[in-house]
């Protein structure tokens, strides 16, 4: 199919694109790296009336720390290819948790068109990026004509495909804390085949004080809930820990209280048994790289 037909409009400035949408609010849709909003529109799932293609505004493929003491935060503006994030060596250096979901969204050809903040303004309930981003701490950057605001990725992702962002609203930026001290992350997933959206995906932040015991973690899930959830109960569980072996234990409860959407590629009761494997998955090889830097896959 082809989509209804429909204005296309290519600001050169941030002003030009925030008025677009403060005029045709709902009726309008941004374009950033097109991979799937072009498919909805192809497949007349939406069919906004304009389409703010946001590639030739200057600024938003910022990619760099910034921040009180020049390198407190990471900042991906929002025509930052996927693609790019994955190959960054500061995304690698500060963020490496960012770079290894990223590397197992879809393809690269995918990747190199869509962005970071596409991923995560779609909000796909499945997608690797968004629990990146909540087990990551990050913050979302939105500006409209009249305001700008910061949400934390915890309030941001508010059910299927929605979010937060009013309809005169886009995302500019995502931040992302860098990490201090002995951190390690990563992040599992479950794909039917190779690049497929996750069944179910599990990302994990710990860090770990001097006395070896984990002194820092969060948890996040894609693909077990409406969307991506942290697990604040495996959080507590695992809080004190020193033994991986408490990491099994933790991760018996990732499940609990969430809402999986069954579908044909798993159902509710599989999602939940991978929500739990694969945040033990997550927290051991987290754990793992952060005593021991050069371990890479799970202990
Ligand atoms: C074959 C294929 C396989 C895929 N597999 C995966 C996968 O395994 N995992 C995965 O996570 N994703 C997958 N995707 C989706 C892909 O990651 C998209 O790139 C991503 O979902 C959207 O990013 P985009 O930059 O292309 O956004 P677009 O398609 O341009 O936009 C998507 C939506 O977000 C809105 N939007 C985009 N940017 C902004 C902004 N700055 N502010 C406000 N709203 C905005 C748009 O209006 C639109 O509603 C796949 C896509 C394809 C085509």
């Amino acid at each position: 199919m082809k989509p209804a037909p429909f204005e296309y409009a290519g600001p050169r400035e941030l002003d030009e694109a925030l008025d677009l949408l403060a005029e045709h609010g709902d009726d309008a849709r941004v374009l950033a790296g097109g991979q799937s909003l072009v498919r909805l529109m192809n497949a007349r799932q939406v069919s906004p009336a304009v389409v703010v293609d946001i590639n030739r505004v200057p600024g938003l493929d910022t990619l760099g720390l910034f921040g009180d003491n020049g390198s407190s935060t990471l900042r991906l503006g929002a025509t930052v290819r996927q693609r790019t994030s994955e190959l960054s060596d500061e995304v690698a250096a500060h963020a490496p948790l960012l770079a290894e979901a990223g590397a197992q969204v879809a393809h690269a050809p995918v990747r190199a068109r869509g962005t970071v903040v596409g991923s995560v303004a779609f909000a796909d309930p499945s997608a690797e990026l968004p629990a990146a981003l909540l087990a990551l701490d990050g913050l979302v950057k939105v500006r409209s004509r009249a305001a700008e605001r910061t949400v934390a990725a915890d309030d941001f992702f508010t059910g299927p495909f929605r979010t937060s962002l009013a309809p005169d609203e886009m995302v500019v930026a995502v931040d992302v804390p860098v990490a201090t001290g002995r951190t390690g992350s990563a992040f599992v997933e479950l794909t039917r085949r190779h690049g497929d959206l996750p069944v179910c995906g599990a990302a994990a932040v710990v860090g770990v004080g001097d006395d070896g015991r984990v002194s820092h973690v969060r948890v996040a899930l894609c693909g077990a809930d409406e969307r991506p959830v942290r697990v604040p109960a495996v959080e507590a569980a695992v809080l004190g820990a020193d033994d991986p072996a408490a990491f099994t234990e933790a991760a018996a409860v990732a499940a609990d209280g969430t809402s999986p959407i069954p579908s044909c590629h798993g159902s509710a009761d599989f999602r939940r048994h991978l929500a739990r494997v694969l945040t033990a998955r997550a927290l051991r090889t987290a754990f793992a790289r952060a005593t021991s830097p050069k371990e890479t896959t799970d202990a």
